[in-house]
């Protein structure tokens, strides 16, 4: 039988490789079977231990009995209590399990781990664009921001018109994207919380790949008027080089077209105007060149989606081990998706590096409890059907599995949704897990790269930063062999080490950053909508 065949052997027949389960902690009651395809009823483990009844790759073996009511133990920490016996061998599955509740916010240990210091990494460098700001861009984009979701057709139609007709032109942009969004009216823009989606957009605009170069398409009436999303000051980006007369907007450092103008007569002046308008910004960013700068300016969103059960024991933490590679060499590193880290906090605030960055942990963990509670949910909502399929039996064991993309550093930096990164090291940037909006709010805090795990699969792109992504396991990596940039799962296929996958990652975002190498969903220009997270009213 050949390897190639084996995710296609039906599960009932012996499989190609001895049977291999994983256990992530010696205290770990049940461990995840490795092999594709299964493990079939009767197989006898290394341990002597024989199944019980098939279990599904990813899924769960009971290593011991386990009484009803007893903790089910995986990562070293209870996933959930067992509603019935479990007898050793037995196939552990979520309907088995009763969740464990919500770990308070009250008594959390706070900044009580002291990490060794991680020795510092020195000599990794990238080829990137400086920004006058001091950032540094890993890409060479013309954005155009757009104050309201009305706009989105005529900018689109602008676009494509600009990109026949001047890309061509100025060979060193790599592409014009607009920021299209469903914000900007309709909306009760003086709630609270509007806050969120307006800092978003304004910082997306401000993101380090698109150079400074900020052009406005707005409508006229809407809401969000171009100067409340960027307002004089706000922009410090921008060079002032840029001024441009806006046909005599309020703004004038901002170069904004109005469709509603009296000076636009039909749909050919505003798709004209916008094309007009774009031509200077395209010669500046044609410019530009990329230089050698410190791999210390790289700024690392990390997320996953579509996970699996094999997410926690490869992808993960690979991802982890680059990000304390990332932190040693300076770099900065996001991790995100609040109702993923919820039932771990008491390991990130014991991991803060001072009180107030625990405080800032929990202020952001109790925003979202209330958050959730007002839809009548809690965290429990997170989990998919592919999640379960995949045999992460409820969100506690997908937190466990998630949080080790954030490694072993200290825990310097905590952002709200649509805030902007001002500091280096670990930041825990509080985003919802959704896939698109976790990227959407990562963007807006100035991710010049992105990582992005994946057990089930799924072929997430952004059209504003490259996507590198991970599958946790070998058969995705076959399958999508033109869609995984990384394949993880030679972890549990014993070809190779976390560290190993961990510097092959990093070397890769090296590559990429420096335009070397393109990502598969650059290849394919796969671009997921943006996405903003609206928590306040919609009138
Ligand atoms: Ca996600």
């Amino acid at each position: 039988m050949t390897e190639s065949m084996a995710s296609t052997t039906p599960a009932t027949a012996a499989p190609a490789r001895p049977p291999l389960t994983i256990r992530m902690h010696e205290r770990d009651n049940v461990a995840i079977v490795a092999n594709d395809g299964g493990l079939a009823a009767g197989t006898a483990l290394a341990c002597g231990l024989v199944l019980r009844e098939r279990v599904p790759q990813g899924h769960k073996v009971a290593l011991a009995d386990i009484a009803a009511g007893a903790p089910v133990l995986r990562y070293g920490v209870a996933i959930g209590h067992a509603l019935a016996d479990i007898p050793a061998g037995s196939w552990v599955h979520e309907r088995l399990l009763k969740m464990p509740d919500a770990v308070g916010l009250d008594e959390l240990p706070i900044a009580t781990v002291r990490p060794a210091p991680l020795p510092p990494l020195q000599g990794y460098t990238f080829e990137g664009y400086r920004n006058a700001d001091g950032s540094v861009g890993t890409r060479n984009i013309l954005a155009i921001t757009q104050t309201v979701q009305c706009v989105a057709g005529v900018t689109a139609c602008a676009v494509q018109r600009i990109k026949a007709e001047l890309l061509p032109r100025f060979p060193n942009v790599d592409d014009v994207v607009a920021l299209e969004h469903g914000y900007g009216c309709g909306v009760a823009i003086d709630a609270p919380d509007a806050v969120v989606p307006i800092r978003t957009l304004r910082n997306i605009s401000l993101n380090p790949n698109f150079g400074g170069e900020l052009m406005v398409v707005s409508l006229g009436c809407e809401k969000l008027q171009p100067e409340r999303l960027l307002p004089p000051g706000s922009f410090g980006i921008v060079d002032q080089r840029q001024v441009v007369d806006s046909g005599g907007g309020a703004d004038a450092a901002l170069d904004v077209v109005c469709l509603q103008d009296d000076a636009h007569v039909g749909f050919m002046a505003m798709v004209e105007a916008i094309v007009r308008q774009a031509e200077p910004h395209l010669e500046r960013l044609n410019a530009r060149r990329r230089v050698t700068v410190p791999a210390s300016e790289l700024v690392v969103g990390v997320q996953c989606g579509g996970s699996d059960a094999f997410s926690g024991i490869t992808a993960n933490p690979a991802v982890g081990f680059c990000s304390d590679l990332l932190v040693r060499a300076g770099a900065s590193v996001m991790f995100s998706e609040v109702t993923e880290v919820r039932d771990a906090i008491d390991q990130l605030t014991s991991r803060a590096t001072t009180p107030e960055v625990a405080a800032a942990l929990i202020r952001e963990m109790a925003w979202y409890d209330t958050y959730l509670q007002r839809g009548r949910v809690d965290r429990s909502a997170n989990t998919t059907p592919g999640n379960k399929q995949g045999g992460l039996s409820n969100i506690v064991e997908k937190a466990m599995g998630s949080i080790v993309k954030s490694g072993s550093a200290p825990i310097s930096g905590v952002l709200a949704p649509g805030e902007k990164l001002e500091h280096r090291g670990l930041t825990f940037a509080a985003t919802p897990a959704s896939d698109f909006i976790c990227g959407t709010l990562q963007l807006a805090a100035g991710m010049n790269l992105h990582v992005f795990t994946t057990g089930r699969g799924t072929p997430y792109g952004l059209a504003a930063v490259p996507v590198i992504k991970v599958a946790t396991r070998s058969e995705l990596a076959r399958r999508w062999h033109d869609l995984m940039d990384v394949n993880a799962g030679t972890i549990a296929d014993g070809t190779a080490g976390i560290e190993d996958v961990g510097w092959e990652l990093f070397r890769l975002m090296l590559d990429v950053a420096s335009g070397r190498r393109r990502t598969w969903a650059e290849h394919w220009k796969l671009h997921n909508a943006l996405v903003l997270f609206n928590p306040a009213p919609v009138t």
